[in-house]
């Protein structure tokens, strides 16, 4: 899986289409997207139109919480992919373990099926809390790849990102950029931008990078596509790294896993 990817919440279907089009111009190989964003046509469009080999390009899709249990999930499954035109998806994710519903272990077993058939190369889960994840790795037979949280400077999750690394977990951020927001104006990014001749955006994803998560920012605008893709040419020094590590507060902006259903 690259480690930089796109993401499309947020965009309506035919953006996603521009967007996701833009992005694979400007050399993003991976792309995330779910059913609840409603832009699977679109964004499955864009790859098919790209000119760049369906092996070449990392889909993720995400399953929504109305569609958990095992039945619903397998249907919910065969929608998505006919959404997406294709035979399979790199990457199938339980979009959020709602606890209270208590499925998502059943759920799990569907996806299970899934990646056995081959048709998800690799399945793994969002939001999952460090109680949800140890629960489903003690019952499942297939080790979540991956775990998509809320992740950025001002929520930088190290409890999180150890309890993924404990399960052999890898951690993927999202809204790695706090959804732009007063984040991109802290002083201490700016002043890392400056000093490194990028923008505060640019220092936020090389962070990323260089703590290991896989990270997927979004953007519509052809100009912060590609800026967000030029990240690979400078290096953030070990004090860099802290001084961005010390900007964690409980800045959360999304829901909480453990009461969102
Ligand atoms: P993000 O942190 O990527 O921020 C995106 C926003 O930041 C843009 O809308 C824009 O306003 C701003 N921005 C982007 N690039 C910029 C730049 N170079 N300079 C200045 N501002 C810039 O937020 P996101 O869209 O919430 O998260 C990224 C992706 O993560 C989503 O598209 C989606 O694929 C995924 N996601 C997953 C979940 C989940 O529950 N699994 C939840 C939210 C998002």
């Amino acid at each position: 899986m690259p480690q930089l990817g796109f993401g499309v919440w947020q965009v309506p279907d035919d953006e996603a289409y521009n967007s996701v089009t833009t992005a694979i111009e400007a050399g993003y190989r991976s792309i995330d997207t779910a059913r609840i964003y409603d832009n699977e046509k679109g964004t499955g469009r864009a790859i098919a139109d790209s000119g760049v080999a369906r092996e070449d390009i990392f889909l993720t899709t995400k399953l929504w919480n109305d569609d958990q249990g095992y039945d619903k999930a397998l249907k919910a499954f065969d929608a998505s992919l006919e959404r997406l035109g294709t035979e399979y998806v790199d990457l199938y994710l339980i979009h959020w373990p709602t606890p209270a519903r208590d499925t998502y272990v059943d759920t799990w077993k569907a996806l299970e099926r899934i990646h056995a058939e081959g048709r998800a190369k690799a399945i793994g889960v969002s939001n999952f809390t460090a109680r949800t994840l140890e629960r489903l790795v003690g019952e499942a037979e297939v080790v979540p790849a991956i775990n998509q949280i809320e992740l950025h400077p001002y929520f930088s999750q190290p409890g999180m990102r150890a309890a993924n690394a404990a399960e052999g977990v890898l951690t993927e951020a999202w809204s790695p950029l706090g959804q732009g927001k007063g984040l991109l104006e802290d002083p201490i990014l700016v002043e890392l931008g400056a000093k490194h001749g990028k923008s505060a955006a640019q220092v936020v994803l090389r962070w990323h990078l260089q703590l290991g998560n896989v990270v997927i920012p979004k953007s519509v605008t052809p100009s912060r596509i590609r800026e967000n893709f030029d990240v690979f040419d400078f290096e953030l020094t070990a004090e860099d790294v802290d001084r961005i590590g010390s900007l964690d507060r409980d800045g959360r902006i999304g829901p909480d896993p453990d009461t969102l259903n």
